[in-house]
């Protein structure tokens, strides 16, 4: 479904990923883990179109990503929840909602809304309230209903862990499974190892931009010495 092929990303201080191949296979939840500064994010804004690549493709839906227009890739399908969520504060949580509404037309908007709010019934009780009222784990329940607002085939969550209790955390895991289970492809970037592998089928391991380690999530889980190595006690 996305395919990364030999990608190499800097920002003006240089490079800082590596020659990285990745795919992503539909119906699939794929973790990308590394200690912080890994490079996990600049993964995540490339396939996003928000940095641009020096080399290699990103392959989805027939197109090569690295060649379109940032606008055009949440068009395909692919929605991306960034780190910290960036949810408009002062907007109401059914404004935050609409902003990552990108059909025409009312009732595809209306349907839309319906689902989203069939997955959170939390949002639709506070549908009307700032967003900036919200708990950490009702702010990471909208930042992900808002990506589900385009009804996307593949959905690109990065740390959705970061900042949550113990008991939130599991509360926006089991949500994750839902919307998986709901037919949406992920791919996952956490610093919590135990809890990305637990989640994802597939799992990639990085290490100052490059891929150290890859295989199936619950042989990954095993290896702990070989985990530890890479993630510095991770
Ligand atoms: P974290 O979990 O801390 O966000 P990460 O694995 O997601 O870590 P990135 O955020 O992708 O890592 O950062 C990888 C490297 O790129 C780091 O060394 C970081 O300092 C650098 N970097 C990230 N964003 C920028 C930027 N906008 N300009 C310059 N350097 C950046």
């Amino acid at each position: 479904m996305l395919s990364l092929e030999r990608l190499t990303v800097g920002y003006d201080s240089g490079p800082v990923i590596h020659d990285v191949s990745l795919q992503v296979a539909e119906g699939q939840i794929i973790g990308l883990i590394g200690a912080n500064g890994a490079g996990k994010s600049t993964v995540l804004r490339t396939i996003s179109g928000l940095v641009r690549p020096s080399s290699g493709s990103i392959r989805f839906a027939g197109q090569d990503l690295t060649k379109l227009a940032a606008h055009r890739i949440p068009q395909l399908g692919i929605s991306h929840v960034p780190e910290g969520r960036r949810i408009f504060a002062d907007l109401t949580v059914e404004d935050n909602l609409h902003l990552g509404a990108y059909r025409h037309g009312w009732r595809a908007v209306k349907r839309d809304f319906e689902y989203v709010y069939s997955l959170f019934p939390v949002l639709l009780e506070r549908r009307t309230q700032r967003a900036g009222s919200l708990s950490g784990g009702e702010q990471q329940m909208l930042a992900l209903g808002r990506a589900l607002m385009s009804r996307p085939t593949l959905l690109l969550l990065d740390e959705p862990s970061l900042g949550l209790a113990p008991l939130i955390v599991r509360n926006v895991f089991r949500i994750i499974r839902e919307i998986h289970a709901r037919g949406v492809t992920v791919l996952l970037v956490e610093q919590n190892v135990n809890l990305a592998l637990s989640c994802a089928h597939h799992a990639y391991v990085l290490q100052s931009g490059r891929v150290v380690l890859e295989g199936d999530a619950s042989r990954l889980r095993q290896d702990s010495g070989l985990m530890s190595a890479y993630l510095g006690g991770g």
